[in-house]
C-alpha cells in the first residue's frame, strides 16, 4: 500500500507509475468538468510582506484585484486588522469579520503571526548589531501560547509532508549556492527563534527546504496569473504530476484548491495538471521544468512538438 494523504474520492486512486515515482490515477471513466480532488487549506504558505495589507490573511482575497468593486475597499487595502499586543512588528488583514474570526480560531495563523515578530525582530536586531554580533535577541515567552496549541497546530500534516518528494539534492545540484543560502536560514532561526519555538527547529528546517522547491504553488490574483501573492504546500495537490497537455485543471477558492477534469477522461489514465504556462513554447517550457522541477518533460506534446 501507498503511504501519503487519502483520496477520499472515488475518481482518483494514487499509485506508482511505471516509470517510477507516484501518481494518481482516474478511478473509472470521468466526464469532462468533474471535480476530481480538493485540498481544503495549504498545509504551510506565506503572503509576501508587500501584500499583506492587502490580501485577506484567511481566504487570500486580494484588496487590489480588478474584481472587487474599487468603492468596497478604500484604497485598495483591507481595514480589519488582528494586532496582538506586544506584536507591533506583525499584524494580519482581512477581507471580513468572519474571515478573521476563522483565522483566530485556528492555531496556526496566531503562531505564524508570533513567529513572523519575533523573525522580524531578530532581523532588526541583526542589521543595527552588524553581522558579526554573535548576541542572541531576547524574547519575553507568551503566555498565551501553550504546548497544546504547537502540537494542534502541527497535528498529524508532518507525517504526510514528509511523504511528498525531496528535493534537496536536485535543487541544490541545480543551484550551488542554495546549500549555504539553506545554511544560513537554518543558523538565522537557531538564533532569532524563542525557546518555545526553538525545538522544532533542527528537525524541521531542513525536511522543509528539501521540499519547498517543486511542491510549491504559487497563489496568484485570480486565473489570469497577474500578481503572484505568495505561495504555498497542499500536500494531496503534489501527487498531480505534470503535462503540457493536462486533463485536469487547478481552480484556488479561498484556501481551497479543487481540481477538476479539464476533458473528459477513461478509467486508467493518468491524471496531470500543468506546473507551467502551457500557452509557452516547447523550448520555455522544458527549461521552466527542468530548472525549478528538475525533470525532463516527455509528454507526448513536448514529443511532437520538439520533433517539429
Ligand atoms: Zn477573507
Ligand atoms: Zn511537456
Amino acid at each position: 500500500m501507498l503511504t501519503g494523504p487519502n483520496f477520499e474520492s472515488d475518481y482518483v486512486e494514487l499509485r506508482t507509475t511505471q516509470y517510477g515515482g507516484r501518481s494518481l490515477f482516474a478511478a473509472r471513466d470521468i466526464p469532462a468538468g468533474t471535480r476530481v480532488h480538493s485540498s481544503p487549506g495549504p498545509f504551510a504558505h506565506v503572503i509576501y510582506k508587500d501584500y499583506r495589507r492587502e490580501v485577506c490573511a484567511q481566504c487570500f482575497a486580494y484588496a487590489a484585484s480588478d474584481s472587487v468593486p474599487v468603492k468596497a475597499v478604500q484604497s485598495r487595502v483591507w481595514s480589519i486588522k488582528c494586532n496582538p499586543e506586544g506584536l507591533q512588528a506583525s499584524a494580519a488583514w482581512f477581507c471580513s469579520e468572519d474571515c478573521k474570526k476563522t483565522w483566530e480560531k485556528d492555531e496556526t495563523g496566531p503562531l505564524q503571526l508570533q513567529l513572523d515578530a519575533a523573525l522580524t525582530k531578530a532581523l532588526v536586531a541583526s542589521r543595527r548589531k552588524g553581522s558579526k554580533s554573535t548576541n542572541t535577541p531576547s524574547f519575553g515567552s507568551s503566555d498565551d501560547l501553550t504546548q497544546d496549541a504547537i502540537d494542534q497546530a502541527w497535528k498529524n500534516s508532518w507525517t504526510h509532508f514528509l511523504h511528498i518528494q525531496n528535493n534537496e539534492l536536485a535543487n541544490v545540484r541545480e543551484r550551488q549556492h542554495i546549500l549555504s543560502a539553506h545554511l544560513r536560514i537554518y543558523a538565522f532561526l537557531c538564533n532569532a527563534l524563542p525557546r518555545y519555538l526553538l525545538q522544532y527547529t533542527p528537525t524541521t528546517v531542513r525536511e522543509v527546504l528539501a521540499r519547498d522547491t517543486g511542491n510549491a504553488f504559487g497563489i496568484w490574483d485570480g486565473d489570469r496569473r497577474d500578481e503572484m501573492l505568495g505561495w504555498g504546500i497542499w500536500i494531496s495537490a503534489s501527487y498531480f504530476n505534470h503535462s503540457c497537455s493536462p486533463n485536469i485543471r487547478k481552480i484556488r477558492q479561498g484556501r481551497a484548491l479543487y481540481f477538476e477534469t479539464s476533458r473528459a477522461v477513461s478509467a486508467g489514465e493518468e491524471l496531470y495538471i500543468s506546473y507551467v504556462d502551457t500557452d509557452q513554447p516547447v523550448e520555455q517550457r522544458q527549461k521552466d521544468l527542468e530548472s525549478s522541477w528538475f525533470f525532463r518533460c516527455g509528454c507526448s506534446r513536448c514529443n511532437t512538438e520538439s520533433r517539429a
